[in-house]
């Protein structure tokens, strides 16, 4: 008897197995259907077996459901992630056929000629309209105006039956990329990396490396050309490059296009659901060469994956902290290692972890060290605030706001940033002191001034501005403290009325359209002063931008966990890199409290190489990451009493483990969201350890009640 073992989108363990019934062909990969309780449900077949009998009686499949297979690699891939994030494999599985569950695109109405049936009544209209149209189909709408006739005259011959409406499904049609379409001269450097990158790729095998240069030094195109080496030397490759904010896709869209002659498939969550089909089938049927996505594109069919890209490898969107769990640099890592793919991480502000792991020698080391062309590092000086003081109730210093009015002399653009949403991080009263949080969740409210409202980043809630305070009733008596963009571009507004300036934030650029609107603005000189979040700090080009200011350095350094030096050196330099970019040179001043701090030092001098040793060294002392490796463990309930005991139980279950440690339960900081309680337990383990053989083992010894959540962090960057 044969039994296949099907993958269901449920939060279950493993993989579940039926019978093949005798005649149908299965192989893995295929789609099909299989019940489960009183329904019929679609799976992806896991595997095939032969078995002598068993004493469980199985059911039995359905029957097979005819779309694209998904490709062993792929599976490969998706079942290595589940067990890697210890998440339930169906749930993952779920994740790589999206795409397919999406609605097919609403076929498209096109007229057409009936056989070679001739109008009763020809006139000139007529035979403009059967001349335009040949052999072909098209929309009515487009065929009058092809002809330079009226609609009446298409439909008059519909009427009579010369020409019938057909329903014609749209397919997608991707131009093959021209890999001699548009090359650039590349500089020694950059030639150097492609010639790497694209030699590894055609040895074939895996290959990873971490492409490290400066700001502007032209990874973009050194792995742009590796592409079009792999693309001329086996047309059939995939390359699939993974940024970290949709906001950045179609500025890489169009060099791609430019590039190539040829646009890439996009994939994201903004991209609409019939689109995604188009893509995902085309994906897998190997009719898409080049994907430029967010992190989700890594769970795509490809039908012969060469290439990976992660761009801005350093970035934290890269990591999805909600529903499934896992880290898109780290996937891809592992999902070039299964493809046999080359690999290529690409930052300025490369992470520990992959610093590490090309000091190590496991990933190559490309280096680009200079800009390209003319363009110069801007010069970046701190700012000590405590010899220039803001007055009170304003956050920019004189200096800062001379060096402002001066690049406006200059017709130059500045930004300045503040990785702080809205216009006040906190409301407070000044009756009593007490501060607003949002009712059922340990957070404070942020007040918006666009809006009127105070909002929770955390959960979105949202209310109207009180006229009293809730706590003592006292009326007017609210005050925003700090400050957030919408309060810094205020203060710009007063300072320099005749400048065009504009808040460049999730806020104002909810979406991709509205985000991709304001840096053209921006890039075609329309703002001169840019309040921006670190919605703007990466990866955009704005040649006109000279002055970086940076309003509050400290803030990212306050936080205190594991990654805060980290993060604050790769934002700051990253923010600082936005100036400068073409041939005048340009600077960035640091507002900054703590002018001796190990990482603003490190910065203003440029000196990475600094920042990184002792960081490293920090972390080898304390044995954290990358010494050693991390894994949270967060539970959560409207229920107080059953997280306490589910935490409990857990605590009395660890199994015995050496060089490892837990820690917790404890609070989690943000201990209550949405009116859930929340316990965590952090696990730390050397390299060494079977991190998630253990973890499978402890949770298998807990049974956590349907009232609590647990969900599993291997690798967590949030903490909170
Ligand atoms: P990075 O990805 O390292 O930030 P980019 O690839 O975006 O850098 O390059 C920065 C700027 O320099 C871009 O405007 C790019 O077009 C230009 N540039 C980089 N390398 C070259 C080159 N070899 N020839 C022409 N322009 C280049």
């Amino acid at each position: 008897m044969k039994v296949a073992s099907v993958l269901i989108p449920l939060p279950v363990p493993e993989a579940f197995d039926y019978e093949v019934p005798e005649g149908l062909e299965v192989v893995r990969g295929d789609h099909a259907a299989v019940p489960l309780g009183p329904r019929l449900v679609r799976g992806v077949v896991a595997e095939v077996r032969e078995t002598t009998g068993s004493n469980r009686r199985l059911k039995a499949i359905a029957h097979l459901v005819d779309d694209p297979r998904v490709p062993a690699g792929t599976l490969d891939f998706v079942e290595w992630a589940a067990r890697w994030t210890l998440s339930p494999p169906g749930e993952m599985a779920a994740a790589a056929l999206k795409g397919l569950r999406a609605p097919r695109p609403r076929p498209e109405r096109r007229v057409r000629r009936v056989g070679e049936r001739a109008p009763a009544r020809p006139t000139a209209a007529r035979s403009a309209v059967l001349e335009a149209l040949g052999g072909r189909s098209m929309q009515g709408a487009e065929l009058a105006r092809a002809a330079g006739v009226s609609s009446g005259v298409v439909k008059g011959l519909l009427d009579e039956g010369v020409l019938e409406t057909v329903e014609i499904e749209a397919v997608a049609a991707f131009d093959a990329p021209d890999p001699g379409h548009a090359p650039a001269t590349l500089n020694p450097d950059q030639a150097a990396a492609a010639e790497a990158l694209a030699e590894a790729t055609a040895r074939g095998g895996f290959a990873p490396f971490l492409l490290d240069g400066v700001t502007g030094s032209g990874k973009t195109e050194a792995y742009l050309e590796a592409a079009a080496r792999v693309l001329a030397a086996e047309p059939s490759a995939q390359v699939l490059i993974l940024l970290p904010e949709i906001a950045l896709t179609q500025a890489l869209i169009e060099r791609i296009a430019d590039r190539f002659g040829a646009a890439p498939a996009e994939w994201h969550s903004g991209v609409a659901p019939p689109r995604r089909r188009q893509v995902w089938e085309a994906v897998a049927a190997g009719r898409c060469n080049i994907v430029v996505g967010a992190r989700s594109a890594l769970f795509l069919p490809y039908a012969n994956l060469r290439l990976l890209v992660v761009d801005e490898e350093h970035d934290g969107s890269f990591k999805q902290d909600e529903g499934l769990v896992y880290h898109a640099r780290d996937l891809a890592v592992a999902r070039a290692r299964i493809e046999g793919a080359t690999v290529v991480l690409a930052s300025a502000t490369p992470s520990l972890e992959t610093l590490w792991n090309a000091q190590q020698g496991r990933y190559g080391w490309l280096k680009l060290t200079a800009r390209h062309g003319a363009a110069v590092l801007p010069d970046i000086k701190l700012l000590d605030l405590r010899l220039s003081p803001p007055d009170p109730q304003t956050w920019l210093s004189q200096p800062l706001r001379e060096a402002i009015g001066e690049t406006l002399q200059r017709g130059e653009q500045t930004l300045l940033f503040l990785n702080r949403r809205g216009y006040a991080p906190v409301v407070l009263c000044r009756a009593c002191g007490h501060r607003l949080t949002a009712p059922d969740t340990d957070s404070w409210l942020v007040e918006h001034r666009y809006t009127g409202r105070l909002v929770c980043h955390l959960t979105g809630f949202t209310m109207a501005r009180p006229k009293h305070c809730p706590s003592c009733g006292a009326a007017d008596s609210l005050v925003p403290v700090g400050p957030g963009v919408e309060r810094v571009e205020e203060e710009v507004r007063q300072l320099f009325p005749e400048a065009r300036t504009a808040v460049f934030s999730s806020d104002t650029a909810p979406d991709g359209r509205s985000a991709r609107a304001l840096i053209q603005r921006m890039a075609d000189g329309e703002i001169d002063i840019l309040v921006a979040t670190q919605a703007a700090a990466k990866g955009h080009n704005f040649p006109n931008l000279t002055l970086v200011g940076v309003v509050d350095a400290d803030l990212g350094l306050r936080g205190g966990d594991l990654r805060a030096a980290e993060r604050t050196y790769q934002l700051l330099t990253q923010a600082a890199g936005r100036a400068g970019r073409a041939d005048r040179p340009g600077r960035a001043i640091l507002q900054t409290w703590t002018p001796e701090h190990p990482v603003l030092i490190a910065l203003a001098a440029g000196d990475r190489d600094a920042f990184v040793e002792a960081e490293m060294a920090e972390r080898e002392a304390a044995s954290l990451p990358p010494w050693g490796r991390l894994a949270a463990i967060i539970l959560s309930s409207e229920n107080a009493m059953a997280v306490e005991k589910t935490a409990r139980d857990l605590a009395e279950a660890i199994p015995n483990a050496e060089r490892l440690e837990v820690y917790g339960p404890a609070d989690a900081p943000l201990a209550l969201i949405r009116g859930r309680r929340r316990k965590r337990l952090l696990v730390r383990a050397d390299r060494d350890v079977d991190l998630q053989g253990f973890l499978r083992v402890w949770l298998a010894r807990v049974k956590v009640p349907a009232s609590v959540r647990l969900s599993v962090d291997v690798d967590p960057y949030s903490f909170l």
